[in-house]
């Protein structure tokens, strides 16, 4: 009885690596035409001024739909882009979109993801400086959101190339900060612009510790001149705390989720 029971759950476990690398395979050959087939959109999600409330900037971030394999998570499809290549292109349209639908709004800033491949390969600057000219949005109105594993890949290139995208007249922010390898000897030497203290931070609010850690990134950030911001808030206490710690930009669903409109244009 053991025997045949072992055997049988050896046949489910094989079957079932089988239906996962099926459908993997799946979602690599859509994804590939996903693009073309104008499968993306791009949701935006606001940034609160901790004091007044108001939304003052938006991320944008990707968004996939396949009509037979259904809504997929960037956590999911963004690796296997990188992977492919097919971030650079995807990467570009979403900096087009996310600039055109800023440039509607009269104040609003908008921040884009960047991953590493649009660091190495094309001419990212070059695809700014297009994304800006195309739209007419002010270059100080877009952020740019780089990793510190990107900048950790290849710290040479990456310090070239982000000082070149600051000569567009964008902003470069550190996203996850506090999630990667960087030392924070990099925070000085390359030319961020803004920090952004990971969610996981922002969830262990409620211990001292927590605490301690976004008081000190709040610290560092002011004393190296950049713009701090705090993400996946979801609790009025969250944002009482944060506020008390002085964050002045706050991001989570405890605002608004991102959705495919801009927040209401003021007034
Ligand atoms: P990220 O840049 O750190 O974006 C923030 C993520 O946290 C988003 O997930 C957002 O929906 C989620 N979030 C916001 N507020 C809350 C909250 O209060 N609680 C929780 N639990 N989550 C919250 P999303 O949209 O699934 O994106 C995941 C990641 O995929 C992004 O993390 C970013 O690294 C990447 N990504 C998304 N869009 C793009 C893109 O256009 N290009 C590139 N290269 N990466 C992108
Ligand atoms: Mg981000
Ligand atoms: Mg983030
Ligand atoms: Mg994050």
């Amino acid at each position: 009885l053991t025997q045949a029971k072992y055997l049988h759950s050896g046949v489910e476990i094989y079957h079932g690596g089988q239906v996962e690398r099926q459908e993997a395979l799946q979602v690599e050959t859509a994804l590939a035409k996903a693009l073309q087939r104008q499968e993306f959109q791009v949701y935006y999600q606001p940034l609160i001024d901790a004091h007044s409330g108001r939304a003052v900037k938006i991320e944008a971030l990707l968004r996939w739909k396949n009509p037979t394999l259904g809504m997929r998570s960037p956590a999911e499809f963004i690796p296997i882009l990188e992977r492919s290549g097919g971030i650079v292109p995807v990467g570009q349209w979403v900096l087009n979109e996310a600039c055109r639908a800023a440039a509607t709004h009269p104040d609003l800033r908008v921040a884009v993801n960047l991953s590493a491949r649009q660091f190495s390969q094309g001419d990212l600057p070059g695809t700014v400086r297009q994304a800006l000219q195309a739209s007419g949005l002010p270059p100080h109105r877009l952020d740019l959101e780089i990793t510190e594993s990107l900048m950790m890949q290849s710290p040479e290139r990456a310090a070239t190339v982000m000082g070149r995208l600051k000569e567009t007249g964008a902003r470069v922010i550190l996203d996850d900060f506090g999630t990667g390898y960087s030392s924070l000897s990099y925070l000085a030497r390359f030319p961020l612009d803004g920090l952004k203290i990971d969610r996981s931070f922002v969830n262990a609010l409620s211990e001292t510790s927590g605490q301690a850690i976004i008081r000190a990134i709040v610290q560092l950030g002011s004393t190296l001149g950049l713009e701090v911001v705090a993400e996946g808030v979801e609790t009025p206490e969250q944002h009482a705390l944060l506020k008390q710690l002085g964050v002045p930009l706050l991001q989570g669903y405890l605002f608004g989720r991102p959705q495919p409109q801009l927040p209401d244009t003021p007034g």
